[in-house]
């Protein structure tokens, strides 16, 4: 046994030291330029079942305004120094998952005079569910190393059957996005933002920045920031790709749909997700429209027949938007079962038991 596991120490090892030159996952990104003084901090890393969000650095004539607060934000903050001198006056909170707040220190300490926006609910969700969810993370994420870094060893796939390249790349950017959340998260207070909002907040200092509750989706906090002038909309984890992040509890699939058809009448040019790549047009967005629509539709006609939960897990058929989604990727497959199906019809079933 000894002998299989510590063969496997070595492989990671080699493979992370190969995939980051500097053996530094959080600085696994890249800043991209997506319009006058804006720039996109663009996650690198493969899609995963763990993940750091993306965040954009707007640079005003005197301040900068960040959009986002990732784990990696000790890591963002070098890079911006880089870029200038002019201090952080605002930080904005897309919504309240660690993946998107923790850095709201690191902001803090570094720039001690920044003021940080966010919708009102994140005064609730924050002390609460959110210390919640971190706490399961923290007790649960060592065990989920221990199950990938098995898979790794034993070459098997999550869905059974040998493990590929894709998914192999994957577990072990997983397992060193984990290991950095371990470092970072549990030593790092929660920063409630002081500026908050129902229905918009505009900035008009020098860039118009609007910052818009579009609805309720991938949680009851989700706010998105809009440059009328550039037409640039950064959406938080209402978008994310190539897979996206649905939670059984704490999502409203029954209103994603409408939130998102809301941020496609901006028609804007430039869209800057919670996860993934910077999109240029609504043709993504319009996908996850009628995949969570057909999530609630379809689960709503089964339960109109009797149908139990477990029964519908089974009979939803969503295969065109996992084919869509996934193409022939066995680990994207393996994510939009694990993200988008699985819990999507739970959020949606229990949905329809509230009302
Ligand atoms: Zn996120």
């Amino acid at each position: 046994m000894i002998n299989n596991i510590f063969p496997l120490f070595l492989i990671i090892i080699s493979f992370t030291t190969s995939i980051y030159p500097q053996n530094n996952i959080a600085a696994n990104f890249e800043i991209q330029e997506i319009g006058k003084n804006i720039y996109a901090v663009i996650r690198k890393d493969p899609p995963g079942l763990m993940c750091d969000g993306n965040s954009v650095i707007i640079i005003n004539k005197d301040h900068v305004v960040i959009v986002d607060a990732p784990e990696a934000s000790n890591e963002i903050i070098k890079e911006l120094k880089k870029m200038t001198d002019k201090p952080v006056r605002y930080v904005i909170n897309t919504h309240w998952h660690d993946d998107h707040i923790t850095g709201n220190q690191a902001y803090h300490d570094a720039y001690p005079n920044a003021e940080f926006i966010a919708h009102k609910n994140i005064l609730e969700y924050l002390p609460h569910q959110g210390l919640i969810n971190r706490n399961n993370m923290i007790s649960s994420a060592p065990g989920g190393v221990e199950y990938l870094k098995s898979l790794l060893e034993k070459n098997e796939s999550m869905a059974g059957g040998p493990m590929t390249d894709e998914e192999r790349v994957s577990f072990i950017n997983d397992i060193a996005l984990v290991e950095h959340y371990l470092d970072i998260v549990p030593n790092t207070e929660y920063f409630l933002p002081k500026i908050t909002f129902n229905d918009k907040y505009i900035l008009e200092e020098d860039k118009k920045i609007e910052i818009i509750k579009a609805g309720n989706a991938h949680t009851a906090g989700d706010i998105v920031v809009f440059l009328p002038d550039e037409k640039i909309l950064i959406t938080g984890d209402i978008v994310v790709h190539p897979v996206p992040l649905v939670g059984a509890e704490q999502s409203h699939i029954d209103e994603w749909g409408a939130t998102l058809d809301k941020l496609i009448s901006k028609n804007a040019k430039t869209i800057v997700p919670g996860h993934g790549k910077v999109m240029h047009d609504n043709s993504y967005l319009s996908l996850l429209s009628g995949l969570f629509n057909s999530i609630c539709r379809q689960t709503k006609d089964a339960v109109a027949q009797g149908k139990t939960l477990d029964e519908i897990h089974t009979s939803i058929d969503l295969e065109e938007f996992r084919e869509e989604i996934a193409g022939d990727s066995q680990l994207k497959k393996i994510l939009f079962n694990y993200y988008v199906k699985g819990p999507g019809v739970t959020a949606a079933f229990n949905e329809l038991n509230k009302k």
